[in-house]
């Protein structure tokens, strides 16, 4: 961020008195906390426009996410999944990521993600739980044995519709010889019980929860901040457009996460 013509959001006084207070802090980001690194939200994963990203166009990422389409025809999907993983090592962690893990050098700041993928990593934070999974995460679709070592990424170099072949073999596991799939919680799959776990154990151990760019409609997840708001912990959302937690946060600001979190960490200066 440059000064000058950029207008520095205000943080509310009560907002910075209560992120100030608290030792121990659950951070739940979702597509939003991303869309300023360039990953694309889930709903706007066709937009694409960059090389291959305008080739998955014709594809419906919803009709990707399935274990139906895995079964159907595990090689698109898997190279879907690897051109994400590839986008997304090609992206960086924004202004929102790095002051979250700022934000933890003086106190507990545990983050739980829908994101799949590793931009708080990259910034330095502690990502306690991958709700939806994880790109770089693959196991075996049979025995659950976590893959090492993902070969290289697909090339990503720009190329006409009539040499664009999507389709990636996926590996085959060491121990049992099935097919590895991509990490992520596919449409109809349930949540991985031990991210559910701590990130349950963080919502229920803080004092304050800072929620950041997700929608609040995807359940499970979202029954935790609204839970967390029945129990008396303070929730402050961050989002540029009114989300169906907007209503029941403590406080809910229409910010971005590269606009509003660095914002925050001046504030407590
Ligand atoms: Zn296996």
């Amino acid at each position: 961020m440059t000064d000058g013509e950029t207008p520095r959001p205000d943080i509310p006084d009560a907002v910075v008195d209560l992120i100030r207070g608290a030792d121990w802090i659950t951070v739940f980001s979702g597509a939003g906390m991303s869309a300023e690194s360039g990953i694309a939200t889930f709903r706007d994963a066709q937009a694409g426009g960059r090389s291959q990203a305008a080739l998955w166009d014709r594809f419906d990422p919803a009709e990707l996410a399935t274990p139906e389409a895995w079964d159907r025809d595990p090689a698109l999907v898997w190279g879907w999944y690897r051109w994400r993983a590839g986008h997304v090592r090609t992206a960086q962690p924004n202004a929102g990521h790095h002051a979250l893990a700022d934000l933890g050098a003086n106190r507990t700041v545990m983050v739980v993600t829908q994101n799949v993928d590793d931009l708080h990593e990259r910034a330095g934070s502690d990502v306690i739980s991958h709700l939806h999974g994880s790109l770089f995460a693959p196991r075996c679709s049979v025995c659950g044995t976590p893959y090492e070592g993902v070969d290289a990424l697909p090339d990503d170099r720009p190329r006409d519709d009539s040499t664009f072949d999507p389709r990636v073999p996926p590996p085959t596991c060491r121990r049992c010889g099935g097919s590895v799939r991509p990490g992520v919680v596919w449409f109809g799959e349930a949540l991985p019980e031990s991210d559910w776990q701590r990130a349950d154990q963080a919502f229920r151990a803080s004092e304050a929860i800072i929620v950041v760019g997700t929608s609040g409609i995807v359940y499970p997840a979202a029954a935790l901040p609204e839970r967390a708001v029945r129990a008396g912990i303070p929730v402050i959302e961050f989002n540029p457009a009114p989300s169906a937690l907007s209503e029941v946060a403590t406080h809910s600001l229409r910010l971005s996460a590269a606009q509003g979190l660095p914002a925050l960490l001046r504030a407590l200066d």
